[in-house]
């Protein structure tokens, strides 16, 4: 089995670590600030890359690799909500670009069933992508209106 087939797995689980992480914080500073529904929605993304992070493993652990359970960064703190949705924008962005390319070297790597793996994962990521785009267009147009309608 490739040792570069590993690689990308761990770094893909570290990648998610990564989001998990962050966007469990802002889920309790959003809670914190009562922004609810907001605050609801993070946490929905966050146990979806809880998911993705089990999957990567499980697959790492069939191929006799080690699943890391190393974070790539530290979460961002205290940060507005704008900024909130900028950084989570660069770690789906991020993940989106690392999966297309594990998948074509899953590809090279004649491993069929990994490749199908970053290419489910990388569904989801657009998904969670568009909406954290969606909701920081909103919020740059409509401002104060628009996140009145994300608190309870
Ligand atoms: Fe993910
Ligand atoms: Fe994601």
């Amino acid at each position: 089995m490739s040792q570069k087939v590993i690689d990308l797995l761990n770094k893909g689980r570290s990648r998610e670590l990564t989001a998990i992480s962050q966007y469990m914080s802002q889920h309790y500073e959003l809670e914190d600030t009562d922004f609810g529904k907001l605050a609801a929605k993070f946490k929905e993304i966050a146990i979806t890359e809880m998911k993705h992070a089990e999957k990567l493993a499980e697959r790492i652990l069939f191929l006799d690799g080690e699943p890391t359970s190393k974070p790539d960064a530290l979460p961002k703190k205290s940060q507005q909500i704008t900024n909130m949705l900028t950084t989570n924008m660069a770690l789906e962005s991020t993940a989106i670009k690392l999966y297309n390319e594990a998948a074509m070297v899953c590809a090279a790597e004649k491993d069929q069933i990994s490749k199908e793996l970053f290419e489910d994962l990388l569904k989801e990521e657009e998904d969670h992508l568009n909406y954290f785009e969606n909701t920081k267009d909103h919020v740059d147009k409509l401002g104060a209106a628009y996140l009145a309608t994300l608190t309870g």
